[in-house]
């Protein structure tokens, strides 16, 4: 390939192929637009979203499912609702539909159609994909911008969309250096933190439960301040508690333990039901199975290990006596416990358990088209900008939405460039 090209795109995923197909189509063919892959194809990690169904955004999308500098995009947000995203893939020829709270997926619940369509696009557009390709520097100088591969080989670029994703789920043979690259063109980078992901406590809090699944409420504690509530399923594991409404709270675990705050994760197990209208039922059940060991008395209340672990928790001396001896004081302690499981957070699992990067690019040096106010005719999309969403299909929802932001805006800059050749010509 000819080493001087018209729009580089560094990164094959979601927001890097988006971006290529948004510009092409502006750009009519008339402009070399390329997209360099570190690894040996694109939009792997796209193929492994939602679990395999891809969840490609969500009717849901509002400011208040992103985090990091979610204040700089409510243009964009408010710009590309998802159905207008919907809507563009209908016209790239990606039919979709709707499932549970909002959750959107292609028809064919394939994330592989995801993949298909943008890269069958590209090619008809003619874009370029270099996969194999890594880009390791980029140097900005007279206007252009020299991109250097592993091979040491240059390529010359008057526009760069930087789109090299985030740490997570990486391939082993990823390049992994998008935010360095950002960084060495004098980006700010905010710190970066494992998000959407295991919540870890204390192994022997969970040990024995792992593998068990609860339906539960749940808030997140801050220094004993409520920051955060959510419901849904819960999983427990061997390093701690699972589950999308866990996941949720991954990015505030992180940032708090990284700053020594206390974090903790408070369970309702029974939320339609009162403390009071439990122990009334506790009261029952006691009278109803007088011979029956007290740590079994939430049999057929919630998951039987469960409420055993939690009335052992609550009433240490539950796992020698019968519910009759059962005071009146430990049946309140059991309700309460029911309706108010702490566990103390330590952490949160490692990169490759993460669903997506707390962190990235700071927004602030960006204009609205996502153009670094440093370099002119520097774009970024996607997880490598400091924006996450939460579980739900708002990540990808970001990956695109930057994605031809990024795009159309370096199109029309190139495209403006030719006309004011033309016209001083
Ligand atoms: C298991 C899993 C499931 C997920 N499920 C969902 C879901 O259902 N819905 C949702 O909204 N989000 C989901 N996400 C998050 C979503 O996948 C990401 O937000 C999205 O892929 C980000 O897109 P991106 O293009 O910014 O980055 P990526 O998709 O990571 O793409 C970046 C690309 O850049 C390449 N690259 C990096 N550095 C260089 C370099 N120096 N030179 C050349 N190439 C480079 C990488 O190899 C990669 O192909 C999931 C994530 C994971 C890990």
């Amino acid at each position: 390939m000819e080493n001087k090209i018209h729009l580089a795109i560094i990164g094959g995923g979601a927001a890097g192929l988006m971006a290529a197909v948004t510009a092409a189509k502006l750009c009519k063919q008339t402009k070399k637009i390329a997209v360099f892959e570190g690894i040996s194809r694109v939009g792997k990690k796209l193929l492994a979203t939602g679990n395999g169904r891809c969840n490609l955004t969500n009717t849901r999308v509002g400011m208040n499912h992103y985090h990091g500098d979610e204040r700089y995009i409510e243009t964009i947000l408010r710009t590309y609702p998802p159905q207008r995203i919907i809507q563009y893939f209908k016209d790239l020829g990606l039919i979709c539909r709707e499932e549970t709270e909002g959750r959107v997926y292609p028809y064919s619940l394939q994330a592989s159609s995801v993949l298909d369509i943008l890269r069958l696009n590209a090619e008809e557009l003619m874009v370029k994909i270099l996969c194999n390709c890594p880009i390791k520097n980029i140097r900005a100088a007279d206007g252009v911008f020299y991109l250097q591969n592993a091979e040491q080989q240059v390529f010359i670029a008057d526009r760069v969309i930087l789109a090299t994703g985030g740490k997570t789920a990486l391939p082993l043979d990823s390049p992994d250096n998008g935010h360095a690259l950002a960084e060495k063109l004098g980006h700010k980078v905010t710190p970066l933190y494992p998000a959407l992901t295991i919540l870890k406590t204390q192994p022997e809090d969970v040990k024995s439960l792992s593998g068990i699944r609860s339906r539960v409420s749940a808030v997140l504690k801050c220094n004993d301040k409520a920051i955060r509530y959510e419901k849904g399923e819960i999983q427990f594991t061997e390093q701690g508690l699972s589950g999308i409404c866990m996941f949720q709270f991954a990015r505030n675990v992180a940032f708090g333990i990284e700053k020594r705050k206390k974090m903790e994760v408070i369970l309702d197990f029974m939320r339609e039901y009162t403390a009071s209208e439990l122990v009334n039922r506790l009261d029952c059940a006691a009278r109803r199975f007088p011979h029956l060991p007290a740590f079994e008395i939430l049999n057929g209340f919630i998951n039987k290990k469960v409420g055993e672990f939690i009335v052992k928790k609550a009433v240490p001396r539950a796992k020698n006596i019968l519910t009759a001896e059962l005071t009146k004081i430990e049946i309140m302690e059991i309700a309460n416990m029911v309706k108010r499981f702490s566990f103390s957070c330590i952490g949160v699992a490692d990169w490759k358990y993460a669903q997506i990067t707390a962190g990235g690019v700071a927004l602030a040096q960006l204009n609205k088209s996502l153009e670094s106010r440093i370099h002119k005719g520097l774009y970024f999309a996607g997880e490598m900008l400091n924006i996450d969403g939460d579980c739900g299909g708002y990540n990808l929802h970001w990956a695109w939405i930057s994605g031809i932001t990024a795009g159309k805006a370096a199109a029309k800059s190139l495209c403006q460039k030719d006309k004011a050749r033309i016209s001083a010509t």
